[in-house]
C-alpha cells in the first residue's frame, strides 16, 4: 500500500504529468463552461423569442375577438332577417366594414346565406365548443392548410361570423409542432385554434404553481396568455431548439482545447522551473552561493544601533539573486531548511563572533522556520556554537513566525528552553498570523515585530493610524518589546517613537548588509552619521 501511494506520489513530480493533467482538466473545463454559457444564451434567447410571440397572438386575438363580437352586435341590430340579396349584401358590407371578417353568413332554418357563396364555411353542424350568455364560439373550424379557411368561428342568434386562419398567422409564423390552444373547463379541456392536438394537460399539475407566463419543461415552451375572459384561456405550446448544440460552439471547441494546451505548456515549464530550482538548491550551500546579510536594528530615539536581523540570500552562478520569499518555502517543504537554519548560525558566529565579543550589548536575531521550532535541535546547535565563539546566549536572539507556531505545545516547550538558557524569542510579521491577545499571553515571548504591512499603513505622513497603534498598545499591555519593520520614511520613525516603540528597522536606515559593512557599522561607532548604509553585498 505504501509502495502505491509512493507510485502516486511520484507522478505528481512528473512535468508531463501534470502539464497533461492540466491541459486535459482546463480543456474540459473551458468546453464545459462554454457549452454551458451558449446552451444558457439559446434558452434565454428562444424565452425572449416566445414571450415576444406570445404578445403578438394575444394583442391579435383580441383585435380579432373584438371585431368578430361587434359585427356580430352590428348584424343584429339591423332589421333584415331573410335570406335575400339584401342580407347578402349586409353581410358583404360587414366583412368589408371589419377587417377581420372573412365570412359572415345569416341561418335561415336549413338555408344560409353567406358573403361568400361559392366557398361558404360556415354551416357548420357541430355543437360550440363555447358558449357564453350572447355568443357561441367554434374554435379550429378546419384541419384544411387553407389560409382562407376559418380558424375561428362566433355566432349570435342566427348570425355567423368567421375569421380565415391567414389573419393569425400573417402576424406570427407558427413553428412546426407548435399550437395556439384555447383551453376551456378550467384547464380541464383544450382545443386548438392552430397547429396540431397537444396531449394535455402540457404540465403537472395545471395550472402551475408558479405565476410565470412562460413555463419551460424539457421538451417544450408553454405560455399562457392572460385574458379577460374566466371562461377561457390561450396557451401557445412550442417544442424546444435548444436541445440541439449551438452553432457557435463549434468554435469554442478548438479554442478550449487551444487554451487547454496552452496551459498544459504553461504547467509544464513552471513544474520544470521549479524542479529545476529545487534541484539547484540542493547543492547550494555546498557550492557557497548562500550568503548571510544583517539588516541592522536601531534604537528609534537615540539612532544606534542595537543589534541586526540575519537574513538568507542566495547568488546563482549566472548572478541572479533569488529572494527569500521563494527559495525558503522551497526548503521548508524539501527538508533542507534545518541545514539552512544551521549554516545561517555557524555563519553568523564566525563572521561576527569577534564583534559580539567586543560588543556584549549587540544582539543578531536569527529566523527560525515552522520544523525548527517542532524540535529541540536548534538548542544543542546553538549551545556547541556559543562555546566555541565564546559568545552569550542573551546575544543571539530567535524569531518566529505566528505560522510557525502550529502545534502551539511543542513549540512553548521549545522555546521556554531557548528562553531559559538566556536567548531572547520574538514574533515575527505579527498581525498577519492569528495570534490574539489571550494566545499572545501564553507565549514565552520577548518581543514582538510589528510586520512592514502595518507600518507601510502609517503613510508617508504617518497622520493617519492604522492597525499598528493598536498592536503597540497590546504589546505595551503584555510589557513585550516592540520592532517596527520596513521603516522607509522619517515620518514613519517619528510617529513610532511617539507612540512609545524604542527600536525599529527599515531602508530609512540601512538596507541588509555585508558581514564586512555591518562591522564597520558597528566599529565607527553605531551612530548612523545621517546616512543610510546600502545592500552592496
Ligand atoms: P522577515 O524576517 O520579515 O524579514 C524582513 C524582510 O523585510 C527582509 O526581506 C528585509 O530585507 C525586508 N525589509 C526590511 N526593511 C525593509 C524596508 O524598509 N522596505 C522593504 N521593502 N523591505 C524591507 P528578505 O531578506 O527578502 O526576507 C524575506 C523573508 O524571508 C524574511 O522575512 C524571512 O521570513 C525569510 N527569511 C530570510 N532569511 C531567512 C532565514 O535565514 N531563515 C528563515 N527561516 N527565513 C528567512
Ligand atoms: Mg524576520
Ligand atoms: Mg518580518
Amino acid at each position: 500500500m505504501p509502495a502505491a501511494r509512493e507510485r502516486l506520489r511520484s507522478w505528481f513530480y512528473r512535468p508531463w504529468f501534470l502539464a497533461m493533467l492540466a491541459a486535459a482538466l482546463s480543456a474540459t473545463l473551458l468546453m464545459a463552461a462554454s457549452l454551458y454559457i451558449a446552451m444558457n444564451q439559446v434558452e434565454q434567447n428562444e424565452s425572449r423569442e416566445m414571450n415576444a410571440q406570445g404578445e403578438r397572438f394575444l394583442a391579435r386575438l383580441e383585435q380579432m375577438f373584438g371585431q368578430l363580437r361587434e359585427s356580430l352586435d352590428d348584424l343584429e341590430a339591423q332589421p333584415l332577417r331573410t335570406c335575400n340579396d339584401e342580407m347578402i349584401a349586409t353581410l358583404q358590407q360587414i366583412s368589408f366594414s371589419y377587417r377581420f371578417v372573412y365570412e359572415a353568413a345569416f341561418m335561415e332554418g336549413n338555408r344560409i346565406c353567406s358573403n361568400r357563396p361559392r366557398q361558404e364555411g360556415l354551416a357548420m353542424i357541430r355543437p360550440a365548443d363555447l358558449r357564453g350568455p350572447t355568443y357561441s364560439y367554434w374554435l379550429n373550424t378546419t384541419t384544411e392548410p387553407d389560409e382562407n379557411r376559418a380558424a375561428l368561428m362566433l355566432s349570435r342568434g342566427n348570425f355567423r361570423v368567421a375569421t380565415s386562419r391567414g389573419h393569425l398567422t400573417d402576424m406570427v409564423d407558427l413553428s412546426p409542432g407548435s399550437s395556439l390552444m384555447v383551453v376551456l373547463d378550467h384547464g380541464k379541456r383544450a382545443i386548438p385554434v392552430l397547429g396540431a392536438d397537444q396531449a394535455w394537460p402540457p404540465t403537472e399539475p395545471w395550472p402551475p404553481t408558479s405565476s410565470d407566463a412562460l413555463q419551460v419543461t424539457q421538451t417544450r415552451l408553454i405560455y399562457r396568455m392572460p385574458t379577460n375572459n374566466p371562461e377561457y384561456q390561450l396557451v401557445l405550446i412550442t417544442p424546444r431548439t435548444a436541445m440541439h448544440v449551438p452553432a457557435v460552439w463549434w468554435w469554442l471547441l478548438p479554442a478550449s482545447l487551444a487554451l487547454g494546451i496552452f496551459f498544459g505548456v504553461l504547467v509544464f515549464l513552471l513544474v520544470r522551473q521549479r524542479q529545476s530550482l529545487d534541484a539547484e538548491l540542493q547543492g547550494a550551500i555546498r557550492r557557497g552561493e548562500l550568503q548571510v546579510l544583517y539588516q541592522p536594528i536601531f534604537d528609534l530615539d537615540s539612532r544606534n544601533c542595537v543589534g541586526a536581523e540575519a537574513l538568507l540570500r542566495w547568488r546563482r552562478p549566472d548572478g541572479t539573486l533569488t529572494s527569500p520569499d521563494l527559495f525558503i518555502p522551497m526548503a521548508e517543504n524539501t527538508g533542507q531548511i534545518r541545514q539552512m537554519t544551521d549554516f545561517v548560525l555557524q555563519r553568523l558566529l564566525e563572521q561576527l563572533g569577534q564583534l559580539l565579543r567586543a560588543n556584549p550589548q549587540l544582539y543578531i536575531s536569527v529566523n527560525l522556520a515552522a520544523c525548527d521550532v517542532m524540535v529541540p535541535r536548534i538548542g544543542q546547535v546553538m549551545a556547541r556554537l556559543l562555546t566555541l565563539h565564546r559568545v552569550a546566549a542573551k546575544q543571539i536572539a530567535f524569531e518566529v513566525t505566528e505560522r510557525g507556531l502550529v502545534d502551539v505545545v511543542v513549540a512553548r516547550e521549545n522555546l521556554q528552553s531557548l528562553r531559559d538558557v538566556g536567548h531572547q524569542v520574538l514574533i515575527d510579521d505579527f498581525g498577519t498570523g492569528y495570534c490574539s491577545l489571550a494566545y499572545l499571553q501564553t507565549l514565552p515571548v520577548d518581543c514582538l515585530k510589528i510586520d512592514k504591512a502595518f507600518i507601510d499603513a502609517l503613510g508617508h505622513d504617518a497622520a493617519s493610524s492604522g492597525v499598528a497603534p493598536h498592536i503597540i498598545h497590546m504589546a505595551q499591555a503584555l510589557q513585550l518589546k516592540v520592532i517596527a519593520e520596513g521603516i522607509e520614511h522619517e515620518a514613519q520613525a517619528a510617529f513610532l517613537s511617539s507612540e512609545g516603540v524604542k527600536f525599529g528597522q527599515g531602508w530609512l536606515f540601512a538596507h541588509a548588509l555585508s558581514a564586512v559593512q555591518f562591522i564597520e557599522l558597528i566599529t565607527r561607532g553605531r551612530r548612523l552619521a545621517g546616512r543610510r548604509m546600502d545592500d552592496e553585498a
